[in-house]
């Protein structure tokens, strides 16, 4: 451990200081700067020049003829990348958490990891392109699967929903694709930093996010940390057992919680009515419009759902529950009866947890991508402004 009071620490804790108060009021005078620091108009003057010289800040203009500094805009960006069943977006941000662009494009759930990290790969580099950054100026990047992912082995367990990335080791595979270091997540966990950061997690340090959408995952985050268990792979609720004697699930066990809210069990008892190729859009749209078969069926995930979160919310008690991912568009269709049954089977103290529909939709996983980026990268970046992220 260095000491904590060096010269060095010193120093780089007052350009956080400095650079924390760009990030929150925007353009400041070096003046301005001092009295809302504290610092020493020298120690700002001196500092404001090396972060400058670094390109991390800039001159701007305020109208009269004093200048103030500005965080540069191409100071640093980071990168985002999510795979989910049928695509695959990729978000570049700025270090004020300011999205400067993002594309999405289908892919095929059978596809080969080898495709989708190509895919990707190119989508970064155009994007950065379009924003007119190299990549000596990428900070980081963050990419989420949908799947559990191995921190002892780096590779993806068998219960991912993409089956041409079981086994694969993406990390590695991304990596060498871009040439720069690659952090990645499961989507569910990323689902909860975004949520945390832009959503309707904000300031929360205990939180269950629930993502229903073709697979159940979950991410946990205790005590403001996310919590990846043994291996990493903790946040499993779609293979809780609901019930023993159910259907068998893709994870080979029987009466999993996703076998009963996962798309699939939305979208089965449909077909008849509906064709076979009909999808959770749709369904979410019909119910909306007043269709009772869809709203039972939602009705029915939702009270599955229900009972499983209140047995988690038992052993963890979360300040707060958000049901993001695809079938959490369907609103109170769904939260309404996940709620009636999540408050009969918590314990008394924990019925009041509110339990609300995440806000960031089909963006949350590219985005906590994103997040993680700038969380890891806490030397040059401080707490994200409120508000929601700039488009
Ligand atoms: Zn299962």
């Amino acid at each position: 451990m260095s000491d904590p009071t060096s010269p060095a620490d010193l120093r780089q804790s007052n350009r956080e200081r400095l650079l924390y108060l760009l990030r929150a009021h925007g353009a400041m005078t070096q003046a301005q700067l001092a009295r809302a620091s504290g610092l020493s108009p020298a120690t700002v003057s001196s500092i404001a020049r090396e972060l400058r010289d670094e390109g991390w800040v800039e001159d701007v203009g305020t109208g009269g003829k004093r200048t103030a500094l500005s965080l540069s805009r191409t100071a640093g960006v980071a990168v985002g990348i999510d795979f989910d069943h049928s695509h695959v977006r990729v978000a570049i941000a700025d270090l004020a958490h300011n999205v400067l662009a993002e594309a999405s494009e289908p892919l095929d759930v059978d596809h080969e990891a080898e495709e989708g990290i190509g895919l990707a790969g190119k989508m970064v580099r155009e994007l950065l392109h379009d924003v007119g950054v190299g990549q000596e100026r990428v900070t980081g990047i963050g990419m989420g699967l949908p799947g559990p992912l191995r921190r002892d082995t780096g590779e993806i367990g068998d219960s991912a929903i993409l089956p041409g990335w079981i086994g694969a080791r993406p990390e590695a595979m991304m990596s060498e694709e871009l040439g720069m270091a690659v952090r990645v997540e499961n989507d569910a966990n990323l689902g909860a930093l975004a949520e945390i950061v832009w959503g309707a997690g904000r300031g929360c340090s205990e939180l269950l996010y629930v993502k229903v959408a073709s697979g159940v995952g979950a991410g946990l985050v205790l005590n403001g940390r996310l919590y990846g268990g043994h291996a990493g792979t903790a946040g499993e609720i779609g293979h809780v057992t609901v019930d023993e004697s159910g259907p068998v699930c893709r994870c080979g066990n029987r009466g999993c919680l996703e076998v009963y809210a996962g798309a699939d069990a939305v979208l089965e008892p449909l077909r008849r009515r509906h064709g076979a190729r009909v999808t959770l859009r749709q369904v979410i749209a019909l119910a909306q419009e007043g269709d009772l078969g869809c709203q039972r069926v939602i009705a029915d995930a939702g009270r599955s759902l229900g009972m499983t979160i209140a047995g988690t919310c038992n052993l963890l008690a979360p300040e707060r529950v958000i049901v993001g991912g695809e079938l959490a568009a369907a609103g109170e269709i769904l939260l309404e009866p996940l709620r009636t049954i999540a408050q009969r089977s918590a314990i008394a103290s924990l019925r009041a947890t509110p339990v609300l529909q995440g806000v960031l939709g089909e963006r949350a996983e590219v985005l906590g991508a994103v997040a993680l980026v700038l969380r890891e990268s806490r030397r040059y970046v401080a707490e994200p402004p409120a508000g929601q992220p700039a488009m």
